[in-house]
């Protein structure tokens, strides 16, 4: 029933291709900092964060208040560094019926890690999780989509700590991130019945793969557009849709940072007043569940 998938990996294998998912999208947030992102970190060291102003727990009860207008229930992949200041934010969006999961310990992109190093950050971001909405975590995502072919040794480390899915790849290339020759569809990375990936959707369009699924292309494009990509995308795959969306990118009061070069600023924040906006619309217009829910529990069930 399944296929070797290659590349990216020899030992990759796609999930069956009869795998019954229903007619869903899986709606995530990247719950972090609005000062610990990539287009900051030029421009905002390490040691300036502890110093700046948090936002993330009123940024995510914005975020919690407009999800419940609709029901909609979404994985939330949390740093432990959010974790560990705000434990009553985890708790708060776990007692609301989300999932949450894992964004590593504070940001840092995988491949500056060795195998030990990401294990430690892992594990201790997955602890203070636990720790703080006692239950158990099972879904990771990679800082900026930082796993790539040449560290597919961080599968073997997430199910050795006891993730039981990744939700790490674009299968695109950007000027940032992205594995243009990673499979489309879930898989599994390391062997059939281990650690599941469940990539980002891409769009293909005139021979071209585009990103669909939102992030700043959502707030940054007209609506229809990206709302258009995310259903063509998964349409294409036969596999839910995968959104993701960050808390600092609907709180147009935080600071603003005018040392950062140009295309960050535009980046970070252009479209921040409109997105509350478009979230709603694509809220009310699709049927949304976790990740464990859309995608890992059909291939469990019937894999
Ligand atoms: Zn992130």
């Amino acid at each position: 029933m399944t296929n070797r998938v290659t590349p990216p990996h020899a030992q990759a294998e796609e999930v069956p291709a009869d795998v019954r998912y229903e007619d869903v999208h899986v709606f995530s947030v990247d719950v972090e900092e609005w000062f610990q992102v990539g287009a900051f970190e030029k421009t905002l060291s390490r040691d300036d964060w502890p110093g700046l102003e948090s936002r993330v727990e009123h940024q995510c009860h914005s975020i919690l208040s407009l999800l419940s207008e609709y029901g909609v229930k979404a994985t939330f992949f949390c740093l432990g560094w959010v974790a560990e200041r705000h434990p009553l934010l985890i708790s708060a969006i776990h007692k609301e019926g989300h999932e949450v999961a894992c964004h590593g310990m504070d940001h840092e992109r995988i491949f500056r890690f060795n195998r030990h190093e990401f294990h430690e950050d892992v594990g201790r971001a997955k602890g203070l999780l636990e720790d703080a909405m006692g239950a158990a975590v099972s879904g990771y995502r990679a800082p900026s989509f930082s796993l790539t072919a040449d560290i597919w040794w961080a599968y073997e480390v997430l199910e050795e700590a006891g993730f039981t899915y990744s939700s790490s790849l674009y299968p695109l290339k950007t000027d940032h991130y992205g594995m243009p020759n990673a499979p489309r569809r879930p898989f599994w990375p390391i062997g059939s019945g281990r650690i599941l990936e469940v990539p980002m959707t891409v769009c293909k369009l005139a021979g071209r793969a585009l990103p669909a699924s939102g992030g700043g292309y959502f707030r940054l494009l007209p609506y229809q557009l990206g709302e258009g990509l995310l259903r063509r995308g998964a349409a294409q795959t036969g596999s839910p849709g995968v959104f993701y969306m960050h808390p600092w990118e609907i709180d147009p009061g935080q600071p603003f940072i005018a040392k950062a070069p140009w295309l960050s600023r535009f980046r970070h924040y252009t479209g921040q007043r409109a997105l509350p906006g478009k979230l709603r619309k694509l809220c009310a217009r699709h049927s949304w569940k976790p990740m464990r829910d859309a995608v890992v529990a059909p291939i469990r069930d019937g894999g």
